[in-house]
């Protein structure tokens, strides 16, 4: 007997957070859930970021074998910069497979689903696709979308006056995320069925002083009826579940406030190593250095020492930096940065080219962690210690054929 598998993506939920609202009985429902499921903290992947650690899910792979490492690219194809798309990944997602062994799917809002893909099924992609009438498969499916004012992502607030507007918003477009949700779980036919909630890492950018407490303002209330809401859609959804169809829940890194972003392209001016082609950074943490294999290896040392001197007011800013070899194992590809640099918490590391100054202020108050997102599953989950594991169980259990 075959199982059906819902997966929920919670964008950028902390296991931390997400647990102390559970203890603190800020999500009552969600609570009821975990006792019937496995939860664990698990780490994100190098750089993590949203597009490279959800395609790192869907392909069960690290960056270097499916070829994305962040929302910026630069090649010698393009001049200046560009934004990846699932025509640059190299390895096949775990909806691919599935559609391929004939199972159905639906796979609504995943980061990294632009343009979408001809699925067995039904695929709506994501922030990265810039109007509606692109971003379904099968193409009319966006009438459906259309119809119900469907949101592909909110509008980043542009001002303090903006964030009410924001706030509303954020709430709007999971309603209606839910929604079609709910509609398709019952109406149309499928074995994966995997919905991408965003609104959290939108509120966690812009409000995470409020959502942790360590600020109480007009926006706490709002947070909590963030919370709230949250709570009765994750119930919702899992209610209309057909019975005896597994469940994961889980996020694809965790979040920490900022306390100054980093310019690494200015620190690299600054410390007379920049160069445009041949050694820059993009953000986040990416250093790329185009030189003979020789000279790479001493500039990697040089830049690794220095990096791990830098200090902001006393404060040490860098936590490690890691070269190629030690976490982009896989395909022998010139691709790819040569070191990524992991910061301590609280320093957002940025690539702007026009800064003068290395520490500046963020104009965001919540940023990235690679530790601490989390999993729920009723799958067996203990051997799992990233989010590149969870996949390949998923599918496992839905084209288990040997029952
Ligand atoms: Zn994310």
């Amino acid at each position: 007997m075959n199982k059906k598998h819902f997966v929920l993506g919670i964008d950028g939920m902390p296991f931390d957070l997400f647990n102390e609202k559970l203890i603190s009985n800020k999500m009552p429902k969600c609570k009821k859930i975990i006792e019937k499921a496995n939860f664990k903290a698990i780490d994100s992947v190098m750089p993590p970021v949203s597009s490279v650690a959800w395609t790192s899910y869907a392909t069960g792979k690290y960056p270097k074998e499916h070829g994305i490492y962040g929302f910026t690219e630069k090649d010698s194809r393009h001049s200046g910069l560009y934004i990846p798309t699932t025509v640059d990944r190299k390895a096949e997602t775990i909806w691919n497979r599935l559609s391929r062994k004939g199972k159905k799917v639906v796979v609504l809002n995943v980061p990294f689903t632009y343009p979408p893909e001809a699925v067995n099924g039904i695929m709506v992609s994501c922030f990265l696709c810039p109007k509606i009438e692109n971003a379904t498969y099968p193409k009319a499916f966006y009438q459906n979308l259309a119809e119900r004012g469907y949101i592909i992502d909110v509008e980043a607030p542009s001002s303090e006056e903006d964030k009410p507007r924001f706030i509303e918003d954020l709430f709007t477009a999971m309603k209606i995320r839910t929604e079609l949700s709910i509609e398709l779980m019952e109406h149309t036919k499928w074995d994966y069925f995997h919905l991408h909630i965003m609104e959290t890492d939108r509120l966690f950018h812009f409000f995470w002083d409020s959502v942790t407490g360590e600020k109480e303002d007009e926006y706490s209330k709002e947070v909590d009826r963030f919370f709230e809401a949250l709570d009765n859609h994750v119930d919702s959804l899992l209610r209309h579940l057909p019975p005896d169809t597994g469940f994961t829940i889980l996020s694809d890194h965790g979040f920490c406030g900022i306390q100054h972003e980093v310019q690494l392209n200015t620190w690299l001016k600054k410390e007379a190593y920049f160069h445009p082609d041949k050694l820059y950074s993009l953000t986040p943490g990416r250093i790329y250095i185009h030189s003979e294999a020789k000279e790479k290896e001493i500039l990697k040392q040089q830049l690794k020492e220095k990096l791990l001197k830098l200090e902001d007011s006393g404060h040490k800013v860098i936590q490690n930096v890691f070269f190629e070899e030690e976490i982009f194992q896989g395909m022998q590809e010139e691709t790819g940065p040569n070191m990524v640099v992991h910061p301590f918490n609280g320093y957002d590391l940025k690539s702007n080219m026009r800064e003068s100054n290395i520490f500046t202020d963020s104009l965001l108050t919540g940023m990235h962690t690679f530790e601490n997102a989390m999993l729920i599953s009723t799958l067996d989950i203990t051997d799992i210690s990233d989010i590149s594991r969870v996949a390949e169980k998923i599918e496992e259990e839905i084209c288990d054929d040997h029952f």
